[in-house]
């Protein structure tokens, strides 16, 4: 793909159960590497209090999302736990051609086909440590209510299932600060072979 090619960013793929961390994660890295950027997501789930539009996702509707798909504005796009979520093409091209590492934080799905269109992606999955730990960590977070939190952690076992295939890096987040120290240090690894 001519578009692959001329490329010089690198593409880091960031998944992992609902509750896990990864977002506190990326956000550390983005700070402590200056070439690393976080994509920023568009999703039609509805925005909680403490999030702000355009920092941790573009809230937009269902109509707004079909639109973008139809133009062929996202990169990937999937449903997680009824709601739509994708990542903007335009953004992440851009970046790249900057020579930027970018960070999608994205579902397993999403990043079987992001995977397609980057096959050099670097692929990282966080862990819990233990099931008991998710369930206390997003109940603590209280995002979203019990129904909802319930459904994101029965998700949780199988998406873990088919990462263990599927990514090269697996980082247990027990510990905040290791599990970020580890996640700059495979990223740096990936931006030195550039
Ligand atoms: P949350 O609602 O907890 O912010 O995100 C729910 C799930 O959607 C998480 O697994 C998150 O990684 C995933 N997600 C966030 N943005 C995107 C995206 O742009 N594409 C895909 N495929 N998944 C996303």
């Amino acid at each position: 793909m001519d578009e692959a090619k001329s490329r010089k960013g690198k593409v880091v793929i960031v998944s992992g159960p609902s509750g896990v961390g990864k977002s506190t994660i990326c956000k550390e890295v983005v700070k402590r590497l200056n070439n690393v950027d976080l994509s920023v997501s568009v999703t039609t789930r509805p925005r909680s209090e403490r999030e702000v539009d355009g920092d941790d996702y573009w809230f937009i509707s269902e109509e707004e999302f079909q639109e973008r798909i139809d133009k062929g504005l996202l990169l990937e796009y999937a449903e997680v736990f009824g709601h739509l979520y994708g990542t903007p093409k335009v953004k992440v091209d851009e970046l790249l051609q900057r020579g930027r590492t970018v960070i999608l934080e994205i579902d397993v799905q999403g990043a079987k086909q992001a995977k397609a269109i980057f096959p050099d992606a670097l692929m990282i999955f966080i862990l819990p440590p233990s099931a008991k730990t998710l369930a206390e960590r997003m109940n603590h977070r209280g995002r979203e209510g019990a129904e909802a939190a319930e459904e994101r952690l029965d998700g949780a076992g199988a998406e873990i299932a088919a990462a263990w295939q599927y990514y090269e890096h697996m980082v247990i987040n027990e510990d905040l600060q290791q599990a970020m120290n580890e996640c700059v240090q495979i990223i740096k690894s990936v931006e030195g072979e550039s």
